[in-house]
């Protein structure tokens, strides 16, 4: 279950200490433990050497915290969620290609390059060349996926086996270029460094087959025109899962390839069953349908923060959801009883029939009073009552939330990436605040 805001507060405060001081004893170590070559540099000089070194040991501990914290402990999870801590992995892995690139220019930026002889005896300065061409191919690698033809497979296995090559060599460069780590604390420093990231790494590695909770494939059916709904029954211990969060589904021994992928519960947390809805839209997805009632699946999780119990509002809630993004809504309305607070949902999709969940929201909306469901279709005309044409703009979110107080609401936004940023930008426009605005990405 899901930690108190308060709680989650205080553990994030103590992750942010470890990861400042864990950074900050590595850029010290330079300045107190200087190596031999230091002993002919003075003033400014020494400084911006002893700068340039700090740069490069605070990017290796960077990476070997990137390792730790996106490991997906469970203790880390509860207080960041995943979702959130792969945002995060992204902005750091910009900070430490700065830190690497900063490196060599600070510590080269004191001597006149020309004079510095290319020989054999220099590997471990080449190594360190080596390694910044590396790290930047890998990061552009990292941050241009989605335009690049990759399959999520292969780009993904390559980002973990690149990251341990990474930070060994990058250790590996640290103890050979100086003197000063090869003992007392410096050393005692890039071991645990070694340590950590060997530890988290092989996590990594081998938790799709140590993590999770055994599942027997109940259902499979046809939704709408590309989307299937599993329905799955935990043969071990159930999930116990907050609405709106999402599980890592791996087929261990079925007819379809064994690699873990993230989707949404979208049963409620009391539910027998746990519920997904697969769009088919790739490689894997498209498989899915070739699953069997009995085959057995391994379920890990829940993760994320996309959830009202993680924010908890009095005022009520306005969902706005595009296609299947509206997985996780699904499992928050489900959730619902009387006492719950309001509910706005907005549901965007092209045609009636992308909108598999349509009768349900129905029922729903008849059982409980503060639900309020509008559809909203980009192909098909209509002319039911609260069900429109077009797209979710201004004008639409104007006359749908009239009633509702937007300065007081909270906002779960869940769909394809254009739509999530043109409804993020509307919000905006219509003067919510974006701490008001909880967005999930399906796609890492
Ligand atoms: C938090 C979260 C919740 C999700 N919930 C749902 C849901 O309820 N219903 C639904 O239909 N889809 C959901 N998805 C998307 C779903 O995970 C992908 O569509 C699916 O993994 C695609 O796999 P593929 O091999 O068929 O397609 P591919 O063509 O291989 O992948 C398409 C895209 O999906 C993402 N993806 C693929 N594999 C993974 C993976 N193992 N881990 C993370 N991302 C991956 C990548 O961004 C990739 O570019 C969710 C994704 C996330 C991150």
């Amino acid at each position: 279950m899901m930690l108190s805001s308060r709680r989650r507060l205080q553990g994030r405060m103590l992750l942010l200490l470890v990861a400042v001081v864990a950074v900050s004893f590595g850029a010290w170590l330079p300045w107190e433990y200087p190596s031999s070559s230091m002993l002919y540099k003075f003033g400014i000089d020494r400084d911006i050497l002893t700068l340039g070194k700090s740069a490069g040991v605070a990017a290796i501990v960077l990476m070997g915290l990137q390792i730790l914290f996106i490991a997906r402990f469970t203790m880390i999870e509860r207080l960041v969620g995943y979702d959130r801590m792969v945002r995060i992995h992204r902005m750091v892995g910009i900070t430490i290609v700065a830190l690497a690139v900063m490196h060599p220019l600070l510590v080269f930026s004191i001597d006149d390059v020309a004079t510095i002889p290319v020989k054999w005896e220099y590997w471990p300065e080449i190594l360190g060349g080596g390694l910044l061409i590396s790290l930047s191919i890998y990061a552009a690698i990292a941050y241009g996926r989605s335009f690049s033809r990759i399959p999520y497979h292969y780009w993904k296995w390559m980002h973990q086996a690149g990251a341990i090559v990474l930070v060994v060599t990058s250790l590996v460069h640290v103890y050979y270029v100086t003197d000063s780590y090869h003992s007392g604390v410096p050393l005692v420093f890039l071991v645990c460094v070694g340590i950590v990231v060997v530890v988290c790494w092989g996590w990594i590695l081998f938790r799709p087959f140590m993590d999770g909770e055994k599942h027997e494939v109940v259902s499979l059916t046809r939704v709408g025109p590309a989307a299937r709904e599993l329905r799955l029954r935990p043969l071990g211990n159930p999930i116990r899962h907050a609405p709106g969060q999402f599980a890592y589904i791996n087929v261990t021994d079925g007819p379809i390839p064994s690699e873990p992928h993230p989707f949404t519960i979208s049963s409620s947390p009391g539910a027998d069953t746990l519920r997904f809805v697969i769009r088919c839209c790739g490689d894997w997805t498209n498989r899915v349908g070739q699953l069997r009632v009995g085959d057995t699946v391994q379920v890990s999780g829940p993760y994320g923060m996309f959830s009202p119990e993680a924010y908890g509002c009095e005022a009520g809630y306005v969902c706005i959801a595009g296609g299947v993004g509206i997985t996780p809504m699904l499992s928050m309305i489900e959730n619902m009883d009387e006492l719950s607070p309001p509910l706005h949902l907005v549901w965007s999709n092209r045609t009636v029939e992308d909108a598999f969940a349509r009768e349900e929201l129905k029922e729903h909306a008849l059982r409980l009073h503060q639900l309020d469901v509008t559809h909203v279709f980009s192909r098909d005309a209509t002319s039911v009552d609260n069900e429109y044409t077009g797209r979710v703009n201004h004008d639409l979110l104007d006359r749908v939330l009239a009633e509702v107080p937007l300065s007081d609401s909270l906002f779960f936004v869940c769909g394809p990436q254009p739509f999530m940023e043109s409804v993020q930008r509307t919000l905006s426009e219509m003067g919510v605040p974006p701490s008001q605005i909880v967005t999930e990405e399906f796609g890492f």
